[in-house]
């Protein structure tokens, strides 16, 4: 049988460096059809991570979110509004009826991205969904690029590159507060799914989306051949993302994060439960945005020092990996906590 790595089972290997300051290293990536990124980072598109405010603080940094689908096609349209046009800005839309009327409102709206979001993206849905949306965008003379997934496999990056995505989200049941592996038994661990769709030969990029823990995990995931990262649980806590937080009985500052499969989103956003694959929850307050992001920002332009890569091609071409035991893991913690 197959064996997968995920995050923790690996390091990179520091190297020999010649980069003097992390200004010296260049985050930007190009996922095609004119979507540039100076930080490789994507919001969720979910409903406690990306709406207009997380458009627009994103867009500020040089990244980008993708705005939930959970809502009328006008609501979300409207999320558009306070982003300036020159800033990237993407939308979400499921494979039902209302697909085409959501894809075009948004386009009108100024979405540079358009995302087919579903949970298991290598389905004939989503098959039908790409062709749809490449022939509406044909005769709405633009060249949009569309992002789809999730997938856990090369065959699936592989297909859905051929159906007509741009861009693909990889990982099926990796996030923070997904059930889909306990709930379906199926799922591939994330790394692993991103050294898998790295052997494409297909032009299509590589989102690493979900599990995403920490900037050395982003570090991994681009050394690994991602092209950026989608982030849920990194970014929910922040000031940009939607709903107030509260004190907790602690006195601590905290927001609210929910899968969009869990039962909470589910009532919320369909008015009933149907299969649920995730989790509802609670996550610290994080403070604003750009400090969150600028945060992640110096760990990963300093991970990319460590293996002396002044791009992610270049840290792609030179990563060498080591797998940790369970001692190792413990130790690459701040382990002094476990001590007596
Ligand atoms: P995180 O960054 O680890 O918190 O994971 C965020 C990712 O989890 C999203 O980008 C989605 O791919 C995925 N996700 C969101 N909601 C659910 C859910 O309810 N069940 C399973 N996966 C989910």
């Amino acid at each position: 049988m197959r064996q997968g790595l995920t995050y923790d089972d690996v390091l990179l290997e520091p190297q020999y460096s010649d980069i003097v300051s992390r200004k010296e290293v260049n985050l930007k990536t190009d996922l095609g059809k004119g979507v540039k990124l100076r930080l490789p980072i994507i919001a969720s598109p979910m409903d406690t991570v990306s709406e207009s405010n997380m458009a627009w603080g994103m867009g500020m940094a040089g990244a980008t979110a993708i705005v939930h689908r959970y809502n009328t096609v006008a609501e979300q349209a409207a999320m558009f509004s306070s982003v300036p046009e020159h800033l990237v800005a993407g939308g979400a839309v499921g494979v039902g009826r209302d697909m085409a009327e959501r894809a075009t409102a948004l386009v009108h709206a100024g979405a540079k991205i358009i995302c087919v979001d579903v949970a298991h993206g290598h389905h004939i849905l989503v098959k039908k969904a790409l062709k749809d949306l490449r022939k509406l965008f044909d005769h709405l003379g633009e060249d949009i690029h569309i992002m789809a997934g999730n997938v856990a496999t090369l065959e699936g990056f592989n297909d859905l590159a051929d159906w007509g995505a741009d861009s693909i989200r990889c990982n099926i049941g990796g996030g923070s507060i997904c059930t889909t592996r306990i709930q379906t038994g199926h799922g591939v661990p994330g790394l692993e799914t991103i050294f898998q769709c790295a052997k494409s030969d297909r032009d299509a990029k590589i989102i690493a989306d979900g599990g995403i823990k920490t900037s050395g995990d982003i570090v991994k995931a681009l050394a690994a051949g991602a092209d950026a990262v989608m982030l849920g649980s990194l970014l929910a806590g922040t000031d940009l993302a939607p709903g107030k937080s509260f004190k907790d009985t602690n006195g601590e500052f905290r927001k609210i994060y929910r899968g969009m499969a869990s039962a909470e989103a589910q009532k919320d956003w369909r008015g009933r439960v149907s299969s649920m694959e995730g989790v509802s929850s609670s996550i610290p307050f994080r403070g604003a945005l750009p400090d969150v992001l600028q945060e992640l920002e110096r760990g990963i332009r300093s991970g990319l020092s460590y293996s002396g890569a002044r791009s992610i091609k270049e840290l792609q071409g030179k990563a060498k990996w080591i797998r940790q035991t369970h001692a190792s893991i413990v130790e690459s913690s701040a382990h002094i906590t476990r001590r007596k």
